[in-house]
């Protein structure tokens, strides 16, 4: 049968400015990393894109290596974007990345402008698009002048084959001169995405100061920490899960005994609060006023509809943040 969006999907999302732009994402936003590549279920991924559309989550994330095979998670959402969100472009914003490895040889890979151009091509035409929202350079290329990768990224949003342009995984000091050198290109950085969760602490040191100073937006990924900062391990680890999967990012050696002692206590502060520990840890990222939107991952509809109740309980007390310090430490 036909998708068709609910019409009060834009009752209940918040909208926030992203940086100092004229754009507003939702407070939570869907990435498409793992469970919408080749090697998973179609029909599992359209219906969390329905869910989150219908839930008022207008931006989609996507990379050209995401699957796996790469490339695939584009080609599935392209699937959607030509059939089921047809009518809704222009309610959508679609991102995408290049900087990992892609294809073979020197010109699949890093920062030059050879590749990041290539790629873009590549991923507007596997999603069947003719822009991009948000085009980012996916990593810092030690190899290459910042000059050269963000200068593609420029040269893409003046061509219209992205609107915006996005960084993710650039260092503090990086991220500086990134907004120096896009701003006298004309072409001001909208949005930083760097790894960020209770596990994952780095961008206090000194990226968050940067991105409130320059104005630019944050979308932190992995705000689960992969499913982590869930209960999906306090019992053991379940088969379908991400963790014991043979493609998947999170490793079963990334949840040690302490690991696991830490999550155990971070799930019974949650409950004190009235809520999941995954609700607990997007609220938790979402506290500090520079977030302008936490991006989350999910393997079914369910775990997208818990998550996005983080929304319902955002504030923290002195002491609950105090308590979560206390278990992190
Ligand atoms: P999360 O930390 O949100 O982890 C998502 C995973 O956690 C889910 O796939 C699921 O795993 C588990 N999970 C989610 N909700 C629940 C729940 N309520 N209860 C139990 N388990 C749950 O984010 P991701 O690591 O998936 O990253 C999110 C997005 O960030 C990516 O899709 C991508 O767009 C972006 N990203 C960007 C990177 C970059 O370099 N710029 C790098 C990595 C990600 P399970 O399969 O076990 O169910």
């Amino acid at each position: 049968m036909m998708y068709q969006a609910t019409e009060n999907r834009y009752e209940s999302m918040p909208y926030k400015r992203c940086g100092n732009s004229g754009l507003h994402l939702p407070a939570v936003s869907l990435g498409l990393w793992h469970n919408f590549g080749g090697v998973d279920q179609f029909e599992n991924g359209r219906a969390i894109i329905h869910r989150a559309f219908d839930l008022g989550i207008t931006h989609f994330d996507l990379a050209n290596n995401y699957g796996p095979p790469p490339g695939s998670a584009e080609e599935n959402f392209g699937k959607l974007l030509a059939t089921d969100l047809a009518a809704y472009r222009d309610e959508l914003v679609i991102s995408t990345k290049a900087g990992y490895t892609m294809w073979p040889g020197p010109y699949g890979d890093w920062g030059s402008r050879k590749y990041l151009l290539a790629s873009l091509d590549q991923s507007l035409k596997r999603m069947g698009i003719d822009y991009v929202d948000i085009f980012y350079s996916h990593r810092r290329d030690p190899e290459t002048p910042m000059e050269e990768t963000l200068g593609a990224v420029a040269s893409a949003v003046k061509q219209g084959k992205a609107l915006y342009a996005g960084i993710s995984n650039y260092n503090a000091e990086d991220t500086r001169t990134a907004c120096q050198i896009l701003r006298e290109m004309g072409c001001p950085l909208l949005i930083h995405q760097p790894k960020y969760s209770m596990f994952v602490r780095e961008p206090e040191a000194g990226l968050l100061d940067v991105l409130g100073e320059e104005g630019v937006g944050c979308i932190p990924f992995s705000p689960l920490a992969q499913g982590m900062l869930t209960d999906r391990y306090l019992g053991g680890i379940p088969a379908e899960s991400r963790a014991a999967k043979s493609h998947g990012f999170l490793q079963k050696s990334d949840l040690t005994e302490q690991r696991l002692g830490q999550i155990s206590r971070l799930n019974e502060l949650a409950a004190g609060r009235g809520q999941s520990l995954a609700q607990m840890a997007l609220a938790w990222v979402l506290r500090d006023a520079r977030i302008t939107t936490v991006l989350i991952g999910a393997s079914s509809v369910e775990q997208l509809e818990q998550n996005i109740a983080c929304l319902e309980k955002r504030d923290f007390s002195d002491d609950q943040l105090a308590a979560i310090e206390e278990v992190l430490a």
